[in-house]
């Protein structure tokens, strides 16, 4: 800037300051005469400095609708996008909230069938502890309470599915055992087809004279050299001739059972033979302590004789 230029609006010291200052510019023409206009420079200045406030202000206020605006908008977004995250939350917390409703009644079921399931052994298992002189075996305790609230229900689901593995690994051994235990026992008679019987199991008059004594076991009336039929797996323990008996054939058949084949005319099997349930192991006869031909069929548990009568029909 040229320095004359600068010093006009350069503010004067000393006695000029209190003097106003003009700008005077004349402006002549040949043929015309000289003009002269004269500007205030004071109220020039106080014109530019109240111009240059009124831009300020415009451009701050401006610049603060715009921001004021910008924000607005992300803040409106912030929110849509929350909005969204909550319906999402909201509808996955219903999702949970189905599925944890299922599991909890699957759970339900589930222990349901096990209680069933546990009813059912320890059912037939009782049974076929009160109807055969089977040992008794530790069992199960049964019997939980169903609770009726679904947290309390997936709760005690949780601690007890532990407790049913266990459950079940105490059941099903006990189930594989009666099971092998029935498809092991003596059943059945052990001849083909119906036959009579002569004398059944207990006490009865001596054949043989006067008195009565005990008989344990079952008289069929056979014709001799008819076909004697195991009654169940198991292993020959003996077989040949032996005191009143006559040739007899013993079968463990495991599980404390034994039956023994008396009064034979023939035995077909020798011991250590493994045989198989209706396997034929000897024929009829009349020898031993017999009245007549017949063959007296007796059943043990361990070690005592037992009525064989509810063991003849097989079930
Ligand atoms: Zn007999």
């Amino acid at each position: 800037m040229p320095g004359g230029l600068r010093d006009l609006f350069r503010k004067p010291g000393g006695r000029a300051a209190q003097h106003p200052h003009f700008l005077e510019i004349v402006v002549a023409r040949t043929g015309h005469p000289a003009r002269t206009f004269r500007l205030n420079l004071d109220t020039l200045k106080k014109v530019s400095a109240a111009l240059g406030a009124v831009a300020f202000v415009w451009f701050a206020g401006t610049f603060y609708v715009a921001y004021s605006h910008l924000s607005n908008q992300e803040a409106i977004a912030r929110a849509g996008q929350q909005a969204e995250r909550i319906a999402l939350l909201e509808s996955s917390n219903e999702r949970l909230a189905e599925e944890k409703q299922n599991v909890d009644q699957s759970l339900l079921s589930l222990r349901e069938r096990v209680e069933r399931l546990a009813a059912r052994v320890h059912g037939l298992v009782g049974r076929a502890e009160s109807e055969y002189p089977v040992e008794r075996s530790v069992r199960p305790q049964g019997g939980m309470a169903i609770p009726l609230d679904a947290d309390e229900a997936s709760e005690l689901m949780q601690s007890e599915m532990a407790s049913f593995d266990e459950r079940l690994d105490r059941l099903l051994p006990e189930l594989e055992r009666s099971l092998a235990r029935e498809l092991a026992r003596p059943v059945g008679i052990p001849v083909a087809g119906e036959q009579d019987i002569s004398s059944r199991y207990g006490v009865r008059g001596n054949p043989f004279g006067r008195g009565r004594e005990f008989h344990n076991g079952v008289d069929f009336v056979l014709d001799i050299g008819t076909p004697v039929l195991a009654t169940g797996p198991g292993v020959v323990e003996a077989a040949g001739h032996e005191g009143p008996n006559g040739n007899r054939v013993a079968i463990n058949h495991g599980f404390g059972y034994r039956s023994v084949y008396a009064h034979l005319s023939k035995v077909q099997v020798k011991p250590g033979d493994e045989v198989k349930r209706g396997q034929v192991v000897g024929l009829s006869g009349n020898t031993g302590r017999s009245s007549g031909p017949h063959l007296h069929y007796t059943l043990y548990y361990q070690g005592k004789t037992i009525d064989p009568d509810r063991y003849l029909k097989p079930h």
